[in-house]
């Protein structure tokens, strides 16, 4: 049976749960899960996070899948409902939202009892210039405040545009978070996402939000996870299927784009941009045997890539990383020119998927 695994690693992701906590003591920790915990199989990591505070999801069917599993944690809806009847089902399930728009606030409004008696918080989201979701400053005063006269529990929220960098952004961003804050104390506050949390630990407040963090892959894009003390939570791997001696000048692969300059052993892999590795042409892929990096030799195919295996114990079975401790995905990403949090999230539903 071909045999493309991913391997979940769920002590990594306690681990780096524990890494959390350390950096942000005083904060609770909304685990976002979203995307199927980041391609990670939100099932498995569940029972590794169950020691967060809460969790984070963008839609109700996220939402719902976690309670489906069980879990009773408080869950936020990091977009808030999309139409008004999802209010009901949001408050029998105990499930927190934002409110962005003000079709979201009338719909609150009109459940107003009900989702106050469940004892739910709002997330109130200000728009400090990302520009994608959020009141502007002028007018969250209002909503806050209406919200707060109406009985309900508010919670600041604000997202980075540019946690991951130096940019004249965030001093802005953060200006008008403090001022809303301030003006409407006192008021919950979140606005950490993983590169914050490390960055900014004067901005932790009521809940920190992690993500890329948790799963062992690095927000920044100077700083590795080894630099953070994070542990790669995913290994993505695939065996050997055959071995083929090619001679110099002879090509290989779709398009004929790579040509031998001397005779080289290559090893053909099971995997390919079907599984979601990616396609890196025209740069680079490296994939790592027993801990030891080499090529990737011509383009990736759907289900099988080619590797340089000249002078290497190599047989069919043995197994290659794609991604994982030796190869981070953070690395397997620049080659292709996307962020880790993409190939985790694009995997595809092919390789079989293993707790360890
Ligand atoms: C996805 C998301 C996060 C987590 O971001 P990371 O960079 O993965 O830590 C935090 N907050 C919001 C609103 C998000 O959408």
């Amino acid at each position: 049976m071909r045999q493309a695994t991913v391997y979940i690693d769920s002590a990594a992701l306690q681990y780096n749960l524990n890494r959390v906590k350390q950096l942000a003591p005083t904060a609770k920790i909304v685990s976002m899960v979203k995307a199927n915990a980041y391609g990670h199989g939100v099932k498995d990591c569940l029972a590794a996070l169950s020691a967060s505070d809460a969790f984070g999801v963008a839609c109700l069917q996220e939402a719902l899948e976690i309670r489906e599993l069980g879990y009773q944690q408080p869950i936020t809806l990091i977009e808030g409902v999309f139409v008004a009847d999802e209010m009901p089902i949001v408050i029998d399930q105990n499930i927190e939202v934002i409110v962005h728009q003000q079709a979201q606030v009338d719909w609150l409004l009109a459940h107003k009892d009900a989702y106050i008696a469940k004892d739910l918080k709002v997330w109130v989201k200000l728009n400090s210039g990302m520009n994608r979701l959020g009141f502007k400053i002028d007018v969250i005063k209002d909503v806050i405040n209406q919200l707060k006269a109406e009985g309900f529990i508010c919670v600041l929220a604000m997202h980075f545009a540019n946690a991951d960098a130096d940019h004249p952004l965030n001093d802005e961003q953060i200006r008008q978070f403090l001022e809303i804050k301030n003006y409407c104390a006192p008021l919950m506050g979140s606005c950490c996402n993983s590169a914050a949390i490390y960055k900014y630990p004067e901005l932790h407040f009521d809940f920190v939000r992690p993500g890329i963090m948790l799963y062992g892959a690095t927000p920044f894009a100077d700083r590795d996870v080894h630099d953070l003390d994070l542990k790669p939570v995913m290994t993505f791997t695939a065996e050997v299927i055959a071995l083929n001696h090619i001679k110099a000048g002879e090509h290989v692969g779709y398009g004929s784009t790579f040509t031998a300059e001397q005779d080289m052993t290559l090893a053909i892999v099971s995997i390919g941009y079907g599984d979601g590795y990616p396609r890196a042409f025209p740069k680079q892929n490296y994939v790592a045997i027993n801990g030891q990096q080499t090529r990737v030799i011509g383009r990736v195919a759907m289900d099988m890539i080619a590797i340089d295996v000249t002078a290497m114990q190599v047989k069919p079975g043995t197994q290659v990383e794609l991604w994982g401790n030796t190869r981070l995905v953070d690395d397997v990403a620049e080659a292709n020119g996307t962020i880790g949090y993409e190939l985790l999230c694009r995997l595809s539903h092919r390789p079989l998927r293993k707790v360890i």
